[in-house]
């Protein structure tokens, strides 16, 4: 493991905006921020949108967007790669006037033809070089001709070594590697090059990256040394996975950061959840809140595995969450999906509502979904309760007993329509059961919920009344 006390640490998460923020791109991100944070350290961003056609400014906007619902932010302006173009060009003419690097006249045909010849023989295709010993000569007719080429990078011998923080040491054969393009016909320079001309000129120290960059990484030192430039420590995370074992991608579902804030996860359970994935406390703790994991986070606790995403896990998060939380925060939580969620009411009736559902709910938009009936008279009720519990006209019977009962009750509490209603049923001689479920299914529409007498005392004495009248009124319907 690095040592990081006579170097301040600098990192940065580097996502192409070919599409919107993953999972797997936002546990980095959280990992490298997370990083920065517990050392006092730079967390840089970076948009590496080199390729035209696939990076899109909106994916950059949504990305932006996730990070900060994370509370990842970042420390310097947001660097993009397509305004390097010219810092580019100068490294590579750097590469090319040190020999390190070559021009590639070989044209399309040309590749596909070797190409096809070494799969003939059984062999995987490397570029065999054909262009590394053109004559300055040849190189200036090519030119004058305009002949389309390419820049290579010309791989030494030997072998390319180095000691990854989670992986740890690490060997790559020279000869396994091919002269890779470092900068296309066109000029544009390619994902390799440029990572670490941009990784040396912010002074990154520590690359955090997912394991499916590890490949690129014996390529990335061969520029490292060929443009003179130090090392960084390498740090590769383990993929996140499917509950199949596969890297988990669209099949498993919505993987999108943005979806899951629109299921109604909170920002906070899922920075959590994903702080889980792939990092082991050390503890049985698995509930933190931001400054505990920036307390607690280190690189060394980082599991080679990789980790199975498990959505009953984050659900769980995410509930421990939203009961830990106070009520106007979930309420802005809420408000940051619909502002128009309880509008008519006062704050202190959404408040209450909050209270007595939030312990029903895994997320966010359950807690809204469920809770309809204390903003509208319910227009349907649960039938199968009702063939259950309001079979025939003697539950109206009852129930308009109880209706009487309640009219009379002068301070609507909890406490005091379930004492009339437990008097009532001793009288009557029946189960309380018996007034409970219609009452439920008269004024919520719906056959569970949270306590009855409770709920009752949030809905308010008129509402209760109203809504029990109108069940008397339409109910038992007769199902065939
Ligand atoms: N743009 C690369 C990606 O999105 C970043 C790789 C790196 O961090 O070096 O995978």
């Amino acid at each position: 493991m690095t040592q990081y006390t006579n170097q301040s640490v600098r990192v940065r998460f580097a996502p192409s905006p070919t599409g919107e923020l993953h999972l797997g791109g936002a546990r980095t991100a959280l990992f490298n921020w997370l990083f920065a944070r517990s050392h006092n350290g730079t967390f840089l961003l970076r948009i590496e949108d080199t390729d035209k056609v696939r990076s899109k400014q909106n994916f950059v906007d949504q990305i932006c967007e996730s990070l900060n619902w994370m509370n990842c932010d970042w420390d310097e302006k947001l660097v993009y790669q397509s305004k390097r173009n010219d810092i580019y060009k100068k490294s590579i003419q750097k590469l090319l006037t040190s020999d390190n690097a070559y021009r590639c006249f070989c044209d399309k045909e040309e590749l596909a033809r070797i190409r096809g010849e070494r799969e003939k023989a059984g062999l995987g295709y490397t570029y065999p070089g054909t262009c590394r010993s053109l004559t300055q000569n040849n190189i200036k007719v090519k030119l004058e001709n305009n002949t389309l080429n390419v820049i290579r990078i010309k791989i030494p011998k030997g072998e390319t070594k180095f000691s990854d923080s989670i992986y740890g040491e690490i060997t790559v054969q020279n000869n396994e590697l091919d002269d890779f393009i470092v900068a296309r016909t066109d000029g544009s320079p390619t994902y390799n090059f440029t990572a670490v001309v941009d990784d040396n000129d912010m002074g990154i120290t520590h690359i955090i990256r997912g394991e499916d960059h590890i490949s690129n990484t014996p390529k990335q030192i061969i520029l490292y040394n060929a443009l003179g430039y130090g090392l960084p420590q390498f740090v590769h995370l383990p993929m996140i996975l499917g509950p199949d074992k596969k890297r988990l991608s669209k099949r498993h579902g919505a993987t999108g950061v943005q979806a899951f804030r629109d299921q109604g996860f909170l920002s906070s359970a899922l920075v959590n959840y994903l702080a889980l994935l792939g990092w082991n406390p050390g503890t049985e703790q698995e509930l933190f809140r931001l400054e505990e994991l920036i307390g607690e986070f280190s690189l060394e606790r980082v599991l080679k595995k990789g980790a199975v995403f498990d959505i009953q896990k984050l659900e769980w998060v995410n509930q421990q969450t939203i009961l830990k939380m106070k009520n106007e925060d979930i309420l802005n939580s809420i408000h940051s999906i619909n502002m128009l969620w309880g509008d008519s009411r006062y704050l202190d009736y959404l408040l209450s509502v909050i209270e007595l559902m939030k312990p029903r709910c895994k997320t966010i938009i359950e807690l809204m979904d469920s809770s309809d009936y204390f903003f509208d008279d319910p227009q349907e009720y649960d039938s199968k309760t009702m063939r259950k519990r309001w079979k025939t006209n003697e539950v109206n019977e009852l129930i308009i007993y109880f209706m009487e009962v309640l009219k009379n009750i002068v301070t609507w509490t909890q406490e005091n329509i379930e004492i009339e209603l437990r008097k009532l049923s001793d009288i009557k001689e029946l189960s309380p059961a018996k007034f409970i479920h219609p009452v439920r299914l008269a004024v919520s529409g719906a056959g569970a919920g949270p306590s009855l007498f409770h709920m009752m005392e949030v809905l308010g004495k008129d509402v209760c009344i109203r809504r029990l009248e109108k069940a008397v009124e339409i109910l038992p319907i007769d199902h065939d």
